[in-house]
């Protein structure tokens, strides 16, 4: 049986730095804040937003929301982005995405000024995730799931580890930020060949390939470490991961449940990426 290595305590630890430095900046009359960019009312986008509101209020942050309708031009979104970068009192600033199909995704993330890119987006952060440059920050799933590793105290120096997925929200960060760590890492695509055994070999598996239970017993073994990143709804309408559970859980060492891992820190990452923005600012 796998030690589950649930996101709750990881988030609670992290909660508790950020409410600390919330409440330092409180008392010289800063309140950070997080504006909320959204276009549209996709539900996930909207499940996500409710969640982000809820703990940046339990955690002293406001939040000024920003809603364009589903229809609106890019040079709206764009003035609105342009209006947040120019307002000292918005220290952070979340753009849902994807973006409508009338809009330039690369465009408007590079229109965002990237001290207030709490989440990532903007090429200049990721340069920083890979140059340890100081400006910007790291995407939040992906710095989630260091978090995760870090909290539970998994040492990654000289161990191998395999990503799979190498999208700029999750799978390359996520490489780049455990490559920081010390760790060799491997990382994979739609076209590697034979992932089955790149898994095996790793000490250290994350999983975000976005593929209800793609990677099932004949990618694990005894002593290794799984993160789970996926997201899915299956046919019962129960969360699942990318990694399938049943068949991980009886025979790895520890493993990040779905849901109740990775999701459950995102949103404190971010938290706390609003708050060291206000206080780098101020
Ligand atoms: P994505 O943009 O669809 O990227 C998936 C990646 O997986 C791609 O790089 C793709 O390779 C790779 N891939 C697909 N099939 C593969 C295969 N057979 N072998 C190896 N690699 C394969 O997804 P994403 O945005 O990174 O998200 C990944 C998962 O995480 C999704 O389930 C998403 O819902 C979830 N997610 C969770 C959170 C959270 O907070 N927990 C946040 C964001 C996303 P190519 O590049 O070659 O196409």
């Amino acid at each position: 049986m796998a030690t589950i290595l649930k996101g709750a305590p990881v988030a609670a630890a992290l909660n508790r730095r950020t409410q600390a430095l919330c409440e330092e900046l409180n008392t010289r009359g800063i309140v950070p804040t997080l504006a909320v960019v959204r276009v549209g009312e996709r539900e996930d986008d909207l499940s996500y937003e409710r969640g982000v509101v809820k703990r940046c209020e339990s955690l002293g942050v406001a939040v000024q929301k920003f809603v364009l309708d589903a229809q609106a031009t890019q040079e709206e979104l764009l003035a609105v982005i342009d209006k947040i970068n120019r307002d000292a009192a918005l220290h952070g600033c979340l753009l849902f995405r994807p973006l409508p199909p009338q809009m330039d995704d690369r465009q408007v993330r590079a229109a965002l000024a990237p001290e207030k890119d709490v989440d990532g987006v903007t090429d200049l952060s990721l340069a920083g995730v890979f140059t340890n440059a100081p400006v910007g920050f790291p995407p939040c799933t992906a710095q989630a799931c260091a978090e995760i590793l870090d909290f539970y105290g998994i040492d990654l120096s000289g161990k191998r580890v395999t990503v799979v997925g190498r999208s700029l929200v999750v799978g390359k960060p996520a490489a780049m930020l455990l490559d920081k760590r010390n760790a060799t890492v491997t990382m994979c695509n739609s076209r590697t060949r034979d992932l089955p055994n790149l898994c095996r070999e790793a000490d250290v598996v994350v999983v975000a390939m976005g593929k209800m239970g793609a990677i099932g017993g004949d990618c694990l073994r005894p002593g290794q470490v799984v993160v789970d990143v996926g997201i899915h709804v299956d046919a019962d309408g129960k969360l699942r991961g990318d990694v399938c559970f049943d068949q991980a859980e009886p025979v790895v060492e520890a493993i990040t449940p779905v849901p109740g891992g990775v999701g459950a820190v995102t949103t404190s990452v971010l938290v706390s990426h609003v708050v060291q923005a206000a206080s780098i600012s101020n």
